[in-house]
């Protein structure tokens, strides 16, 4: 396995710390993109709106010229000018001649070379990066297509920012940050919570798992998860636990029956002998006879025992082969045909089915056991019916009998191991009671099921229904 000796993190903190920074990338990506999309095209705007600044400056200018006095209004000019210059434009106008009629310069030297130095400083402060340089343009200014003039604009180049789009940009920047900062808290709480749903039954089922090793098998997890496989998980360590808690209580059960079954015989035998040995009682051919049959009841005891304990725990291997039940179903009976003879019972097979698949050893098994149970109960002269049928599916042996009937209030019990429905009656018959819980191991691991029909008076039919 790998990395099985390495760091361990928990799963929480893994998926969380991973959705963060799968968050962190992305929207420091998005942020950035943002950023430089809206800057370029913010830049573009600006660039285009101090072009057309310098046109309405230049149109400005050229309606200060007189053509029929042949005059500039210099008045005008200068204002024009001057408003210029607070906004980062230094004007100067030349008429047709060349000669100067107004220049920012000369008009105010100090002003013009504060201005080119803030506009510079700004722009290389606040806006690194940027490569622009004060530049100058010369326009011609022209009335009814004739030239009249020229004027010359000098502004930093292609664009600068005035406070107000400095401002913007600044906004822009808080906004794009803020909310980049609130979708990555956004995101890192959504894994938070995520990560938390997906450990936490996770964490319940390992800790439920924990507490079932170390003895503790009633660990229910009460949640149910939304996401399906966590329900499942957590469905079948309930159910894991359900299992431990039946089999538990099923051995515990076993114990206390096996003590239960053996102390009677042993309780009979330690008195009948040791009544023998202080002489209370002659040791007579009888009483060593009903000490040797409670010793024989024991011997079953075990024997039978064993025999569920190697079907209970072999209900995996089944070694599945055509099998024909009619065949095996004859077989047995002829097997019982003493004890059938000496109680005059007529026993017989009726039906015909086909082949089936199915451990052939396990399936003789379950009709020794329902023959057998059909003899014991059935009195002298009676009849047995083993009738065979089946449908698409499913193979259908009936076991009938007219004897005694179980009761209604043993019915439910019969398959129990140890049941008995009458005590007294089968300590003559000498049952231990293991016999249907064996034909019932061995049915439902072959994917089958066993049912039982009876009436005290009438009789009894147990149908065995097999998959083919
Ligand atoms: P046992 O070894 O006592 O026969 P089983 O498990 O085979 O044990 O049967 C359990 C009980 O079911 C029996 O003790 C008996 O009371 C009842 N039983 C089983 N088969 C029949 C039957 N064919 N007719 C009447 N009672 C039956």
């Amino acid at each position: 396995m790998r990395n099985s000796g390495g760091r361990k993190y928990w799963l929480k903190t893994k998926l969380s710390l991973h959705i963060a920074f799968v968050a962190l990338i992305m929207v420091a990506l998005i942020s950035v993109l943002a950023n430089i999309f809206i800057r370029k095209q913010f830049e573009g705007y600006v660039a285009r709106q101090q072009e057309r600044r310098t046109e309405e400056i230049t149109a400005n200018v050229g309606a200060q010229y007189d053509a029929v006095s042949g005059s500039w209004d210099l008045d005008f000019l200068h204002a024009i000018g001057m408003y210029a210059l607070y906004e980062g434009y230094i004007v100067s106008v030349y008429d047709a001649n060349g000669e100067t009629l107004w220049d920012a310069r000369v008009c105010d030297m100090e002003a013009c070379a504060m201005i080119m130095d803030d506009v510079a400083r700004e722009m290389r402060e606040r806006y690194p990066g940027t490569e622009g340089e004060f530049a100058v343009m010369d326009v011609p200014i022209e009335q009814n297509g004739r030239e009249i003039g020229l004027a010359r604009i000098e502004y930093f180049s292609p664009y600068f920012f005035s406070d107000d789009d400095f401002m913007f940009i600044g906004a822009l920047n808080t906004i794009l940050l803020g909310s980049g900062v609130f979708a990555l808290a956004l995101a890192a709480a959504v894994g938070w919570i995520l990560a938390r749903n997906v450990s936490d039954p996770i964490r319940k089922a390992v800790d439920a798992a924990k507490r079932m090793s170390s003895g503790d098998y009633a660990a229910m997890i009460e949640d149910n998860s939304n996401i399906r496989e966590l329900d499942e998980l957590t469905k079948s360590v309930n159910s894991l636990a359900r299992s431990i808690t039946t089999q538990e209580s099923l051995r515990k059960q076993l114990t206390a029956d096996v003590a239960h079954e053996l102390r009677t015989p042993l309780a009979t035998i330690g008195t009948h002998i040791e009544a023998m040995i202080d002489g209370v009682w002659e040791p007579t051919r009888e009483r060593l006879a009903s000490c040797y049959e409670e010793i024989e009841r024991i011997g079953r005891l075990v024997r039978d025992m064993e025999n569920l304990a190697r079907v209970e725990s072999e209900t995996l291997k089944l070694d599945k082969t055509p099998v024909d039940l009619r065949e095996i179903a004859e077989l047995t009976i002829r097997n019982f045909e003493a004890d059938i003879r000496a109680k005059g019972v007529d026993a017989r097979v009726d039906g015909e089915i086909s082949e089936i698949e199915a451990d052939r050893d396990r399936i003789s098994q379950v009709f020794i056991n329902l023959i057998s149970n059909a003899v014991k109960y059935t009195n002298d002269g009676g009849s047995i019916t083993v009738t065979l049928s089946e449908t698409d599916e499913t193979a259908i042996a009936g076991v009938a009998d007219n004897g005694e009937g179980i009761s209604e209030d043993d019915l439910p019990f019969i398959f129990e191991r140890f049941y008995r429905a009458d005590k007294s009656r089968n300590r003559t018959t000498g049952g231990s009671g293991i016999g249907l819980a064996v034909v019932r191991s061995i049915v439902s691991s072959h994917g089958g099921t066993v049912e039982v029909e009876s009436a005290p008076g009438k009789g009894s039919v147990f149908r065995v229904k097999l998959p083919k």
